[in-house]
């Protein structure tokens, strides 16, 4: 029989959930079982947001410094235990293990760096205009944060979250997606471990519409964090908006990678493979989208067919895999419909893919590395966010036309240009809409102390990891302390016009 899990209330784990259970099954093999989870509501979301509020004054007052050696444990324990959790994480979203490792390893490097960010979380000491006056700026917790996780990095996502909310001295409760809850478990057992008070982290699961809703519109929740689609995050803004509630919106991509003509091909091809198929295409930061200049593109276009043919499929556990299953059936039809949709486009040519494996991958959800030739601006799957392998190929004629060309969409995460010119890669740096660039490496690969995040319907504005994690979940408050004896006035005394 599948094993019971729990939601994690007020220091305790419990399996019942006032809306029934929900199943949890392995995407590589649905007959596996990983486990059966509570389905929440409005009941055991309004005990974890209780449990957060009551635990919040003495986390909140604790040193945090302190709040630092708890997180520093909370990364030693998940090095102690990397290999299982990744195991689990395979097992129950599908990317390889080799992925899901560095999965729990950007978790790790999250909680050194905010654990470090105990000792700093550094304001301002400013001079002020009048004599025996003193000045500064100091961060402050926001309250009880509620966070909103997808499934395609279980352990990292959560961890961005979670460990820059604690450091600054918030409570927490956490609603990981339904496909990827095991992995949450995992979290909130290390936490556990690592001494975290009774009630600071809290986890509910349950799906978006019910459970997520909730948590985003309890009155007691003082921020919310989010990262998934551009359609969930458009309708957790409009409710945060009518609250007035600090709403952190991380949201899809359509990220494109530049090849101009002086490239280094081997370099371009491999940072594409990987960029597209890497995470079987579903990271918010994949390459979708390969625009290549046209005195290349025919060279490069072959060699990265017969590349693509050459990856093997399989489960991620199995350590020779090198793409693992679509997270769910939907989502694998979801891909097969853009594949119909490409072929029907006017000039879009299927070279290679575009369809479910047969044989014995065929009871799991897998789909074949895709790519496509001839994509053009106007053509929906340059424009819609496929996530999944599928891979465009755009020809331009010059380094504007490229640019122009990666600009010419709604969303704007992540960005590359393979190229040797110094110029023009600082010309791309300037003239690229999107929150991360990389010069000669894939759209993929981002690390934990710079901020993450993308422009235009990518998010509203806020990034994640690095010190502007820490913007997300604290109020700046301005000090002032006279210590003159006397009231002073601020633009009214000794103002050199008067
Ligand atoms: P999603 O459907 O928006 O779901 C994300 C999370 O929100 C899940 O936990 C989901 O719960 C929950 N949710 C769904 N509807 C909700 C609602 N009405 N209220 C509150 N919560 C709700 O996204 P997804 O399809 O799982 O994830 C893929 C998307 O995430 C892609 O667009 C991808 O680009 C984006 N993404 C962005 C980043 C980034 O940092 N920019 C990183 C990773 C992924 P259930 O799934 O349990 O129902």
């Amino acid at each position: 029989m599948a094993a019971a899990y729990g939601n994690f209330i007020n220091g305790k784990w419990i399996t019942k959930g006032s809306r029934g259970t929900f199943e949890n099954r392995s995407p590589a093999d649905p007959s596996d079982v990983i486990g059966i989870f509570p389905e929440s509501g409005h009941e055991e979301i309004e005990a974890a947001v209780r449990a957060a509020a009551e635990a919040l004054p003495a986390w909140s007052r604790t040193p945090a410094p302190r709040r630092g050696e708890i997180l520093r444990r909370v990364g030693d324990l998940l090095s102690k235990h990397k290999d299982e959790i990744a195991k689990l994480a395979t097992r129950e979203m599908g990317k390889v293990l080799a992925e899901t490792r560095g999965d729990v390893q950007e978790g790790i490097d999250c909680a050194y760096y905010y654990a470090g960010e105990g000792r700093r979380m550094f304001g301002q000491t400013v001079p002020t205009e009048l004599p025996n006056k003193f000045g500064m700026s100091i961060r402050r917790p926001i309250g009880v944060a509620g966070l909103i996780t997808p499934w395609n990095f279980p352990l990292a996502i959560p961890t961005w979250k979670s460990f820059p909310a604690l450091i600054c001295g918030n409570t927490l409760v956490l609603k990981p997606a339904e496909d990827s809850p095991a992995t949450a478990v995992k979290l909130m057992e290390i936490f556990e471990e690592a001494g975290v008070p009774k009630g600071v982290v809290n986890l509910v699961h349950g799906d978006g519409p019910n459970t997520g809703a909730a948590l985003v519109k309890h009155e007691k929740i003082g921020v919310i964090s989010f990262t998934g689609s551009s359609e969930t995050g458009r309708e957790i803004a409009r409710l945060t908006g009518g609250s007035l509630k600090r709403c952190s919106l991380e949201l899809g991509g359509k990220n494109a990678q530049i090849v101009m003509e002086d490239a280094d091909l081997d370099l371009a091809i491999e940072g594409a493979l990987w960029g597209a198929f890497g995470t079987t295409g579903q990271r918010c930061t994949a390459t979708s989208r390969l625009i290549v200049h046209k005195k290349v593109a025919s060279e490069l276009t072959g060699r990265l067919v017969e590349q693509a043919k050459k990856l093997k499929l399989g489960n991620g556990l199995e350590e020779s895999t090198q793409v693992g299953p679509l997270v769910n059936k939907t989502q694998r039809e979801r891909v097969a419909g853009y594949c119909m949709v490409g072929q029907e486009e006017d000039g879009a040519k299927l070279l290679l893919g575009g369809k479910a494996p047969g044989g014995k991958l065929s009871k799991g959800y897998f789909f074949e590395p895709t790519v496509f030739a001839g994509v053009t601006p106007k053509m929906r799957i340059f424009q819609e966010e496929i996530f999944g392998p599928v891979i465009g190929i755009v020809e331009v004629k010059s380094f504007e036309e490229a640019i122009a060309a990666l600009n010419d969409s709604r969303y704007g995460l992540s960005s590359s240009i393979y190229t040797k010119d110094v110029n023009r890669a600082f010309k791309a740096i300037e003239q690229i809409e999107a929150g991360i660039t990389y010069i000669n490496g894939p759209t993929i690969g981002a690390e934990v102390h710079l901020p993450f995040g993308g422009v235009k319907d990518t998010g509203n504005g806020h990034r994640e990891a690095g010190i502007t994690g820490l913007d997300i979940f604290s109020e700046w408050k301005a000090v002032y302390v006279d210590y003159s004896g006397k009231l002073q006035k601020a633009q009214i005394d000794t103002h050199p016009d008067d």
